[in-house]
Formats: C-alpha cells, structure tokens, sequence
C-alpha cells in the first residue's frame, strides 16, 4: 500500500488538545492492524525546542537520539508506543538551515533559491524521510499554530502540494473549538466556519472536523458546521473535554472514526483491537487509594495562571505508576522559591507521600530545593530527584553529611569551595563560546547498575539506557569521600567514568538520577523507577500519615 500522510491543523485558537487528538488519530489506525509514525512541525525560528522557556512553550522532550523536541511527541511516544527520532520533528529554523546549507553547497545548482517552493520542497522531503525511516502506512504530521498566521503558512503550502502529488494518499484534519459564551449558554460554530475558509484559501480543505468543546456536539451544530464547512455531517467528529486524555481514543472511536478514514482510503481493517487500551481507560476512575506527590520546581507561573506543562512527562510518569498500582495519584505543585524566603514552610511537606525534584536549570528556587531535600531525607519522605534533582540532592548529603560546607555545583557558584557537581568535560568550551543549541549532553546512554540498590531491584536487570539532557555531572574527585560518608553510587556509565545514580541508606527511597527516566514512562508499560518511587510513597508512610490525618481531625 503507498503510504498514507494526515495531517492536523488547528483552527480558533491554539491549546486545545491538538497533539492529543494527532496521537489518538494515530492510536485508533493501530489498532486496525496498521503502523503508524507522528510528525510535530513547530512553526518557531528556534532550530529545537532546547532553546525555549518551559514556560512558554512546555516540556522539552528528549528523544533516544538527542533531540530536544516540543513536548508533543511525548504524547506520540505515550499513545504509540513507539520511539520517536529527531526527523519526526522539525520547526521553520531547522527548515531553513537545511534549505541554506544547501545552497551553500550549490546543491541548488545556481538556481535561485526560493522560499516557494524550496522550503515546502525541503518540508516534504523531510516527512517523507520520517516515513520511510519508521516504514510506517500513516504519518500523522501535526502542524503547530492556528490557521491564518503567517508563521504556519509554509508548512500548510507543503500540506497542499503533497495532496496534489497523492491526492489519493494525503488527509486533512482541523482541530477546532466552538465556544460557548456563559451569556447565552450556545455553542458557537461561527469561528470553525471563519477557520475552514481561512485553510480553504490555503488551497485546504479539510476532510473531518474535530469539533473540540466543553460539551458534545448536538445535531443543529454539526449540519451548521456540515452546510457552511463543506463537509458530511458524517465527518465532523465530536471532540467534547475528557478528564484524561487517555480516553480521547476511546471518544474518537465511539464516532467511529477508524472505519470512516479507512474507507476514505480505500482500505479494510487488517484487525481490530483497542481492548487493552479501553481496559487501561476503564481502570482510570475506579482507584480509591490516594497517593499525595509533591513537585517541587519553578517553571509554574505564566502571569496569573499557572501551568503544569512545564513537567508533562513526570506528572504523566507518576500517573501511569499509581494507576497501575490501583492508586489515585494527587500530584500538587509546589514553588520552590517558597521555601527561600519562609524557611519554616518546607514542613509543608510532611504532608505528602513523596516528592519529586525534576529537571531545572539555574539559580532561581535552588536554596529553597536544597532546603526541600534536607527535609525529605531527615524525615525519611520517599525522595525521587530527577537530573538537577539528583545533582542537589548531591550537594545536599555533600553539606549536611559529607562535611563540605557550601558545597554546590558550578552551574550556581563556580567559586565555592566544593564544586560536587561541576561542569562536564568539553562543556567549559561550548559555554566559554556561547554555544548552548543542541550542545548539552543529550539522549540515550547506558548505564550499568550496582548490585544490591534500590534502582537495580526496581529495574530487575543490571544494564539500562535511560535519556539525557544536562552539563553538569557529579565530580569523580569527590566519588570517595561521598561514598564513605554514605552515598550509594548506585549506576555509572559502562566505563564506570559518569555517576548516573545516587541514593542513601537508611531510607524508605531516596533516589536521584542524572538521567530523565519520565521520557520513557507510557500508560501500559510504567517505568520501573516511578513504579518504585509510588510504592514506596504508597507504602511506607501509610502508618504515619493515617495518624497525622488523625491528629489533624481530632484538633
Ligand atoms: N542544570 C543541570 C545541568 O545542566 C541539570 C539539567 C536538567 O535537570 N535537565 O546539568
């Protein structure tokens, strides 16, 4: 069968669910029997997502082969079940510098070089390369943005000359949205209509609507949208909020969208199994049991609101290891800055199951972490720190434990006396030189566990490879004096050169990794270091927090 590309734009406004519904579209042909890849088109000049605030734009996600990726091919890696590569992503800058790189070498051959058709040409050659790497039958291709911008418009231009190519291979969806206004109480379909001629003079048009809403879409809407879209009723599909996007499939299906974009194909179903999935989707409400995790980080506050994006693929990696132990997780975030300027809040804490600290970078909120890790581990509270979390939980048992008064990591004070943590080697050129796209130290590495810790018996095998993104690593001149202290290095790199690993004794978990273990953590296959973390949250404090709950009530 020639290979078949969907694609998805967005159309009102953006955030609603998009790589959400490119993941389920991509679920859904899964279970008939067919493979599937997804590609995220990131609109931005940035050459990769590694260059942008969390804040504004999410998670940095990391694929196996080092990219820094926007955090919707997370949700790919989550629903497919498939690892992602750095050609499955691309963002205007990356276009661009191939399409100039090119030219440079003449490969042009003295042409002039133009934006049209030269950058859609480069586009198209790029999603073709991610389909033909992953041998897949559909390539979902999610285009950032909304329609009508000028910054997506490029990448709708490639949309449109691949459906002239193939027109019988090439789909198009909108995700939309159709408000409705508190005053009347009506779900508007005016701004869907306005967003189908906007694509439509794009040379687009789209072959289903996913009409995205607080509620389902009822019969007057869909023939409006039907009549003024140009489109069947058939193929507008109601896409009301879910509390978990994991039933966003299940939604989708119940419409029956699997069949109706095979038979536009021309295929059959080869099989027909979402059983496994709809069972995990079933298993979401029952869970009574709450388990409380604390997040303890920054990158939370965007003006008045604050996000959680910023961390998807932990909180989601918490969620799938408390599901699968039947528990409901309640996961709060929690600034870390807090605790910097009211020290005495951090007994704040006691209050949770366990705490996390995730990646990070710079100074903002390091104190009051250090003060956060100080607290967990002297009150023996399960402790999961993730990169920057296992780096200052580092220079936490270094101060407290270890006797290195104002130990830190160069990344915060390259003068103190104790640098436990200091700047990779080859590092100290590319941040003399300014050179930070793309240059941490990035992917998957393997890692080699000791005999005897917690992270082996979680993992049940001796040899791992975990994700990575950082510059800084634990020293190897302070290896000895950490570990006669008491530190349990317990992972390094194969040559035995990196710490990927620490915990303590003594400790229902205490455990910090230099690697990003939430990269690799999906709804049916959890990842062996959250299950651990959630046990032990789940179990060990159970006793003593029933009696603080007690004692709370009795007051
Ligand atoms: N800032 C630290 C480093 O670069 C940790 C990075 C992270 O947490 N991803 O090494």
């Amino acid at each position: 069968m020639p290979p078949k590309y969907i694609f998805v734009i967005g159309g009102v406004m953006s955030g609603v669910g998009k790589g959400a519904a490119t993941a389920s579209i991509g679920r859904i042909l899964q279970s008939y029997g067919y493979s599937v890849t997804a590609i995220k088109v990131d609109p931005y000049i940035n050459v990769d997502a590694g260059t942008m605030n969390p804040v504004e734009h999410g998670e940095v996600f990391v694929t196996d082969d080092g990219d820094e990726t926007d955090q919707d091919i997370g949700n790919y890696e989550r629903f497919l079940n498939i690892d992602i590569n750095s050609v499955n992503y691309m963002t205007t800058g990356r276009v661009y510098q191939t399409v100039i790189a090119k030219e440079r070498n003449l490969e042009y051959g003295g042409r002039c070089v133009e934006v049209v058709p030269h950058v859609p040409e480069e586009i198209i050659r790029r999603i073709k390369e991610a389909q033909r790497r992953a041998k897949a039958d559909f390539t979902m291709i999610e285009i950032g943005g909304t329609v009508g911008e000028y910054q997506n418009i490029l990448f709708l231009e490639a949309a449109r000359m691949m459906k002239l190519e193939r027109p019988k291979d090439v789909m198009f969806f909108l995700v939309s949205y159709l408000p409705i206004p508190k005053n009347t109480g009506e779900m508007k379909t005016k701004p869907t209509q306005y967003a189908v001629r906007t694509v439509n003079s794009a040379g687009i048009q789209p072959d289903f609507i996913l009409a995205r809403a607080e509620r389902p879409l009822d019969g007057p809407r869909r023939r409006k949208l039907s009549i003024f879209c140009n489109i069947s009723e058939d193929e507008v599909i109601s896409a009301p909020d879910v509390d978990s996007i994991y039933k966003v499939p299940i939604n989708f299906e119940a419409e029956g969208l699997g069949r109706k974009i095979l038979k536009r194909f021309g295929l059959r179903a080869r099989r027909h199994d979402l059983g496994v999935w709809s069972h995990f989707v079933d298993s979401l409400g029952k869970a009574e049991r709450e388990v409380h995790i604390g997040l303890v980080g920054k990158y939370f506050a965007s003006g008045e609101f604050t996000l959680s994006d910023s961390y998807i693929s932990v909180i989601e990696a918490v969620k799938h290891a408390a599901w699968k132990q039947g528990l409901k997780p309640i996961i709060e975030w929690i600034n870390a800055e807090d605790f910097e300027q009211r020290p005495a809040n951090v007994k704040m804490l006691s209050k949770f199951d366990g705490i996390i600290i995730p990646g990070g970078f710079g100074s903002r909120g390091v104190e009051g972490k250090i003060r956060a890790i100080k607290y967990v581990r002297e009150n023996k509270i399960p402790y999961f720190g993730l990169c920057y979390g296992m780096q200052l939980a580092t220079v936490e048992f270094a101060r407290h434990i270890a006797g290195l008064r104002n130990a830190n990591t160069e990344e915060i004070d390259p003068t103190a006396n104790h640098l436990v943590i200091h700047t990779m080697p080859g590092q100290e050129r590319l941040i003399r030189e300014k050179k930070y796209g793309g240059s941490m130290r990035l992917g998957a590495y393997d890692c080699t566990l000791a005999a005897g810790s917690i992270t082996r018996r979680a993992y049940g095998k001796s040899e791992i490879s975990e994700r990575h993104r950082h510059r800084y690593e634990l020293n190897n001149a302070y290896r000895e004096r950490l570990r006669d202290a008491g530190l349990i290095i317990a992972g390094t790199s194969p040559d035995g050169m990196l710490v990927e690993i620490i915990e303590i004794k003594d400790h229902p978990f205490f455990v910090g990794t230099q690697f990003h273990p939430e990269f690799k953590s999906r709804p049916l296959a959890p990842h062996p270091l959250f299950m651990a973390f959630i046990k032990a949250a789940a179990s060990s404090f159970v006793s003593t927090k029933k009696k603080h709950r007690a004692v709370r009530r009795k007051k």
